[in-house]
């Protein structure tokens, strides 16, 4: 039970979706010298609206930290940037724009998105927080206002005649704290023929894929489409496409315009993604209480699996130190007595120790060294990477475990 209400439609909330217990914030690795200091912990719980299905975090004491870490993930990689330019490339062609459209992207980050509408001709703006990151985006060309998005900023550029053609925000939509303020600005900003696209990991796969450990503090809410169209229309906004994309594990990309822009006609994906939930259950508060039970059954299996490699004198280890994996660990309480050490390519992570359970972050070849029996995969969307470029294990018997959608042992 909680005093909370719904972000969106403030009933109150009754209904847990995935209580994690307490967690670090989950980029927030440690060196050495922090293992002896206070951590700070914060709720995770994600729960259910009954009334408009609207997963999300409770609202807790926000920490400053889970912001600035935001920023780190500018670091983006070539498949990001390519999937930036692809977006580009297609909303030119399918919308028409040119050199007298305008957009506008929401949270812009360092430009890796606008710089490529920039080569194109297209006017852009970008709206984003971090001042040290917007810097970077000004460099790159990229014309870059240092703000939060609302209402309010919304209203400053409508009435300073700068509406846009279209606007997009992608992965910001699940981060937003007071998200009617959010929408209702898009709907403000956008002109009358005006579209907007978000990006946003889909619920459905979510829950298909039991994916409990992509809930992380700074993701606030946690979008199904039916959801997101009962969010956009309260706003006077009409989704009318829709998208799945591969991204964060199976995404959504969502296409809206004003309800009353009857020139862009309602897509049938539209209507068969809606029917494809609904068969899912996602209108029925009975599937999120099966989820909840779900999640702690995985955390049940795991720990088995790990207790009974131990007991029988097996040796396992970690592949990689994602966020998700540090929900995870966390969440089942997993610590180095459980999983000796893991592995991360990132050098910025050698050295360090994951946040909470502070299991030991070494270069890959420390598991060609030590020969362990399992190599537990934590960024299990890598997994078919991580497969390839650590066969070797296999010489000494090793094998690979991955822990969702269950904990299992790859042949
Ligand atoms: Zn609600």
């Amino acid at each position: 039970m909680t005093q909370a209400v719904c972000r969106f439609c403030g009933a109150q909330l009754k209904l847990s979706f995935a209580d994690l217990g307490m967690s670090p914030p989950s980029n927030s690795y440690l060196e050495a010298a922090d293992l002896n200091r206070m951590e700070r912990f914060y709720p995770l719980h994600a729960w259910v609206c009954e009334k408009c299905f609207l997963v999300q975090l409770e609202e807790f004491e926000t920490p400053e930290e889970i912001f600035s870490d935001y920023a780190y993930f500018s670091s983006y990689s070539d498949s990001w940037l390519a999937h930036a330019k692809a977006y580009t490339e297609l909303m030119i062609a399918r919308f028409g724009l040119g050199a007298s459209s305008f957009v506008v992207e929401i949270a812009s980050n360092d430009g890796y998105l606008l710089q490529y509408f920039v080569a194109q001709g297209v006017p852009v703006l970008g709206i984003e927080p971090a001042a040290n990151v917007a810097a970077v985006a000004e460099k790159k060309g990229v014309p870059t206002l240092v703000k939060f998005f609302g209402t309010e900023t919304a209203t400053e550029l409508a009435a300073a005649g700068r509406k846009a053609d279209l606007i997009a925000g992608n992965n910001v939509l699940a981060h937003v704290p007071d998200l009617n303020d959010f929408v209702r600005g898009m709907s403000v900003l956008l002109k009358p023929g005006g579209v907007v696209t978000m990006e946003f990991p889909h619920l459905l796969r979510l829950m298909q894929e039991n994916q409990f450990d992509t809930i992380y503090h700074e993701h606030f809410s946690y979008f199904s489409f039916v959801v997101a169209e009962r969010v956009f229309a309260a706003h006077g906004l009409t989704l009318f496409d829709v998208e799945e994309i591969p991204t964060h594990g199976g995404s959504l990309r969502i296409y809206a315009r004003h309800a009353a822009n009857a020139a862009l006609p309602v897509s049938a994906k539209v209507t068969e993604l809606r029917r494809r939930e609904q068969a899912a259950g996602l209108e029925r508060a009975e599937t999120y209480h099966l989820f909840a039970e779900q999640v702690k059954a995985t955390k049940r299996g795991l720990l088995k699996f790990l207790i009974a490699a131990k007991e029988s004198g097996k040796r396992v280890v970690g592949y990689g130190a994602p966020a998700k994996g540090n929900t995870l660990l966390n969440y089942c309480g997993v610590r180095s007595d459980l999983v000796e050490y893991t592995v991360d390519r990132s050098p910025h992570k050698q050295g360090r120790f994951l946040p909470g359970v502070h299991i030991p972050i070494y270069p890959p070849e420390r598991i060609m060294e030590t020969r362990p029996d399992y190599v537990l995969i934590l960024p299990w969307n890598l997994k078919d990477e991580v497969v390839a470029q650590m066969a070797a294990i296999r010489a000494w018997g090793g094998r690979f475990v991955v822990p969702i959608p269950e904990v299992s042992v790859l042949d």
